[in-house]
């Protein structure tokens, strides 16, 4: 008889083991970071891996910087308001206040925090063995690296980039093309601030805006 590899259970039981891994990481700390454009999801993935650990029992605490007023000072909402609670902070340190029986920390928007926010992370995920789980921009509207986002992606065990879709082609977006006029880096906004759009369309919109 022959079996094949994906009817052979010992390998569905061995999957299971490695997907159950992460939640079951309580001892060892790491640092994981889902980054891309705006709407591509950043938001959802990280509430969808906070879920997760809630459902393994676990001790989570979910961050945001304070500047971020669009929905709501309490839940991290993501733009189809599947939410879950969250403190607004002004400075990281504030997140090594957490009690000792947290196991994952979660942290949105993470470009909007300043540069000592990695260095917060590496305690937690060295000292206290806490998961942390970081959802951020990538870039910024001009296309460059965001505040400490390639200093978190540089110290990160996994890595997640996640795209949007470009609303001129349809190819994958990672980039998030501003419409309005404001020439301010912090501008959060919905659809009728930024379009999500592909490194050529990007380009292209780039030299219609000169
Ligand atoms: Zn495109």
């Amino acid at each position: 008889m022959i079996i094949f590899a994906s009817d052979n259970p010992s390998i569905h039981s061995r999957n299971k083991v490695k997907e159950m891994f992460l939640e079951n990481a309580n001892k060892s700390g790491c640092i994981e970071v889902i980054c891309g454009s705006m709407f591509s999801g950043k938001t959802e993935e990280l509430i969808r891996r906070l879920k997760r650990a809630q459902f393994a029992k676990q001790k989570i605490a979910t961050f945001k910087p304070s500047i971020d007023k669009r929905y709501s000072d309490l839940d991290v909402v993501s733009h189809d308001s599947h939410s879950i609670s969250c403190t607004p902070i002004k400075s990281p340190s504030r997140m090594l206040q957490i009690p000792d029986d947290i196991q994952v920390v979660g942290i949105d928007e993470a470009q909007f925090f300043d540069e000592s926010i990695i260095e917060v992370v590496q305690e937690l995920a060295n000292k206290r063995g806490v998961r942390v789980i970081i959802a951020g921009l990538d870039t910024d509207y001009l296309g460059k690296p965001f505040g400490p986002m390639p200093g978190l992606l540089a110290i990160a065990e996994d890595v997640q980039k996640v795209h949007a879709i470009c609303v001129r082609c349809g190819a994958l977006a990672n980039h998030s093309h501003r419409l309005s006029a404001s020439k301010k880096l912090v501008v959060l906004g919905e659809k009728d601030i930024y379009e999500p759009l592909c490194r050529q369309c990007y380009n292209k919109a780039l030299q219609e805006d000169e």
